[in-house]
């Protein structure tokens, strides 16, 4: 099966002022509040800045996706009109968009070219960060990490002494 299709039946979310959870079939209208139900921010990653030689450049793309394309359609028969809605999302620059609107997140979820979550912020980083950025950037999770472990075997040093402690008495 499609990967796009598969994503796209598998998709669901739980809305922060209902609770629900639903599908793309459910439908995104909330009982709770007007409109449309609200989600958990999520930032998403547009990759496709890989035309702008200049890394540097890259920082201010801005690009926008036409998620639905407005549309009219005439019914044959009555002759009436329906207006469909277009979804265009505005990303900011180096390619970053938030939203907590399940009808984009739905779309950009699948839209080729857009990631979120860890694997959305590694691959922004690979395309977004010039060497030296990226250099620093590994620099400082690995002292992170460093100074984590440090702090562990602090613990444990005290949680053993405390045991010793109890021991002796
Ligand atoms: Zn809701």
């Amino acid at each position: 099966m499609d990967v796009r299709v598969m994503k796209a039946k598998q998709w669901r979310a739980r809305c922060l002022a209902c609770g629900k959870e639903f599908s793309y079939a459910d439908g995104f209208e909330c009982d709770a509040q007007p409109g449309r139900h609200t989600l958990d921010p999520r930032e998403y990653y547009h990759l496709g800045a890989g035309h702008i030689q200049s890394i540097r450049d890259r920082r201010m793309f801005t690009p926008t996706l036409n998620l639905i394309s407005g549309l009219e359609i005439r019914d044959k028969v009555t002759g009436e009109i329906t207006r469909m809605e277009s979804l265009i999302v505005h990303f900011k620059e180096g390619g970053k968009y938030e939203t907590t609107d399940p009808l984009e997140q739905y779309h950009l979820d699948l839209h080729p070219g857009v990631m979120t979550g860890q694997a959305g912020r590694e691959a922004w980083d690979k395309m977004y960060l010039t060497q030296d950025q990226q250099l620093t950037k590994a620099q400082t999770q690995l002292a992170d990490i460093q100074k984590q472990i440090r702090e562990n075997n602090a613990l444990l040093d005290l949680t053993k002494k405390g045991k010793d402690g109890v021991a002796l008495r």
